[in-house]
């Protein structure tokens, strides 16, 4: 079903359970070029639960789009491609959502794990091939290294624009439509006050902290 050893032909995979999944044996010495999708609804799913988000957000609006080309050199497993999606991103400063078009190429060599406790290649890579990584096993899940481009695809501080002014931090107009006449610096005086009060678990941590060290 998989062994196509042809660069001009493109075929569609078949998700088998949650991904993309291609059989070791069938990677061959010449080019495979493969096109499929991965859902949005699962992607989304891992987006909104993703670990280390500073202050943005992602959501496609389509599915994500994968041009894959495969072969193998000897045991080594290269793969090269395209992602390609349309999200919305909130911008990090004026919170505003916005249209993203992301394409981002890539490519990865997969060497086989070494068997445990066996020196392996490992010790030998080089600074060159750090985008390397392992594979054991009959299959190579696609949709994981996908996946993970992906995440890694996203800039960490979505912005509408390079320029974009954010928001009047005391009146909370958005400074890209609208102009507002407070005056950079200024704090109201009422919030003063505020400012000189220690919070309970503030001291209650540090009392902790001097019964720790008496
Ligand atoms: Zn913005
Ligand atoms: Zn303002």
């Amino acid at each position: 079903m998989i062994a196509l050893h042809c660069s001009a032909f493109h075929y569609t995979f078949p998700q088998i359970g949650e991904g993309v999944q291609i059989l070791v044996e069938n990677i061959g010495s010449s080019p495979t070029a493969v096109q499929f999708d991965e859902d949005a609804q699962t992607l989304n799913r891992f987006l909104s639960h993703r670990p280390g988000r500073d202050g943005g957000e992602y959501r496609l609006t389509g599915p994500l789009r994968v041009a894959l080309h495969y072969m193998r050199s000897g045991e080594d497993l290269l793969f090269d491609g395209t992602l390609s999606a349309d999200l919305a991103g909130q911008c990090a400063r004026c919170l505003e959502e916005f249209p993203l078009a992301l394409s981002r190429p890539f490519s990865w060599v997969l060497l086989p794990a070494s068997p445990q406790g066996a020196p392996g290649r490992e010790t030998e890579l080089n600074q060159e091939d750090l985008a390397a990584s392992f594979y054991s096993g009959d299959t190579v899940d696609v949709s994981l290294l996908v996946r993970e481009q992906f995440f890694l695809s996203l800039p960490s501080y979505p912005l509408c624009q390079e320029t974009c002014k954010g928001l009047c931090e005391q009146c909370g107009v958005n400074l890209n439509s609208e102009g507002c006449s407070c005056s950079p610096g200024w704090t109201d005086p009422r919030l003063a006050a505020l400012a000189t009060l220690r919070l309970p678990t503030q001291r209650a941590s540090s009392e902790k902290t001097e019964k720790a060290h008496s």
